[in-house]
């Protein structure tokens, strides 16, 4: 038996499972009637899409086709552009698909019900615990169920994680962000542009960055450290402050608030000592969206390496040898988690831009993109891409 949780990241592993012929349950701490609102991890890369159409044919493509993808990208320092650039028009999806995470889990959810994989609403996980034959999953309502392997995506506050002792490690920041979902004005929309505005004069020199997404519009605002938080995310705060990014008609348009802190932080280990439990997704790291979006797609790759390893470990008859390619494949998820936390951890540097270097460079390259493309195209990338995991170039993750 197989199990983990229903955010996106356990119904891919379910998913992931399934494809591969293992009977798998999923446990989940909330009712079937819950809501999760908000965009959330909106945009799925192009290489996501394609692992979610192998792990259950038709989810990737209809995630593609549901979603947008923006035909030109922007940055601008105090209110000036600094890079623009245009694509070439594709096809639905060629580049990723932008899309509310509430849309995305639904989709997830339709196709886990297809595949027949039961789904335990209610079922909260207390702890786990492993020995070299077998896993026991211990509910709070005092039952127990066991297990050959555990994929644990159980969040960020993930339970399995602090029974197996596992800790986070990385900086958390105190940079605060309120984040916005906006209806779009449907018989008259903007055009889909993504947006990076540095210092926006608009909004009293804060960053922002500006996102479409199936139906609407993804706002964050970067707080300054002497910002009341609560008023910018208060009904008034956000509809000014929305009225003056994105225009007056969307004043009332604002359809769902939050706030993060940008944390940073990385599992110590993302298997346990038998290499039967893998942390996935939240659960094993937390990244801001910046610097590239690499929170739920990194949490995809978690749960395909996941699911390889324990399909390959049972296949080789699960011994402690076969299971080595478990802890295996753990150790280069980690890795990839911290090139991912350092590349959301520059975004962050670039947008706070603490020392006198940092701002005299900013405003240099943002000068020089008067004239050169480079800068502007440096000053955009920095923070809202990095380099994704697939380019790294040392390591293949
Ligand atoms: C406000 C906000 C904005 C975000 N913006 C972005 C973004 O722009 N880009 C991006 O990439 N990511 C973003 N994220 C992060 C993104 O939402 C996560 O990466 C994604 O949800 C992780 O999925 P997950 O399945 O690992 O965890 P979750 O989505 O947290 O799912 C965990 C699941 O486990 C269940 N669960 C928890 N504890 C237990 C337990 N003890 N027993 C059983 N079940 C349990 C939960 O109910 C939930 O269903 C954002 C998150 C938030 C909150």
């Amino acid at each position: 038996m197989w199990s983990s949780a229903p955010g996106p990241v356990g119904l891919v592993a379910a998913l992931a499972a399934h494809s591969h012929g293992l009977r798998t349950t999923i446990l989940e701490a909330e009712g079937s009637n819950r809501l999760r609102p908000g965009s959330r991890a909106t945009y799925l890369y192009r290489e996501t899409l394609d692992q979610l159409d192998t792990f259950s044919p038709g989810l990737g493509a209809r995630l593609a086709r549901e979603g947008v993808t923006w035909p030109r990208i922007r940055s601008t320092y105090h209110g000036r552009t600094v890079y623009e650039r245009t694509f070439p028009r594709a096809p639905h999806g060629a580049f990723g698909s932008s899309i509310s995470q509430r849309l995305q889990e639904q989709a997830m959810l339709e196709h886990v019900e297809k595949a027949g994989i039961p789904i335990r609403w209610n079922s909260r996980v207390g702890s786990v615990s492993s020995t070299a034959d077998e896993v026991s999953v211990h509910l709070v309502d005092g039952s127990t169920i066991d297990a050959d392997y555990v994929v644990a995506a159980d969040g960020a506050h993930s339970a399995v994680r602090t029974s197996l002792g596992i800790e986070m490690e990385g900086p958390r920041s105190d940079a605060s962000f309120v984040i916005v979902d906006v209806d779009e004005v449907a018989d008259d929309p903007l055009p889909l542009v993504r947006e990076f505005h540095y210092r926006h004069p608009a909004v009293e020199g804060r960053n922002v960055l500006v996102l479409p997404f199936q139906g609407g519009w993804r706002l964050d605002l970067q707080a300054r450290r002497d910002d009341d938080v609560e008023a910018l995310q208060s009904a008034d705060g956000t509809a000014a402050w929305v009225a003056a990014v994105l225009g007056e008609r969307y004043r009332e348009r604002v359809a769902w608030v939050s706030r993060y802190r940008f944390h940073r932080a990385v599992a110590a280990r993302f298997t346990d000592p038998h290499n039967r439990v893998f942390l996935a997704g939240e659960a094993a790291h937390l990244f801001a969206p910046f610097g590239g979006g690499r929170g739920l797609n990194s949490g995809v790759r978690d749960a395909q390496a996941a699911i390889e390893a324990f399909a390959g470990a049972a296949r080789d008859g699960g011994d402690a040898a076969a299971r080595e390619r478990v802890g295996a494949a753990g150790e280069t998820r980690r890795r990839a988690g911290h090139f991912n936390a350092d590349a959301a951890g520059g975004a962050l540097a670039q947008m706070e831009a603490n020392t006198v270097l940092d701002r005299a460079v900013q405003r240099g390259a943002a000068f020089a993109a008067r004239w050169w493309a480079r800068p502007g195209m440096w000053l955009d990338s920095r923070v809202t891409s990095g380099s994704a995991e697939r380019f790294s170039p040392s390591t293949r993750f």
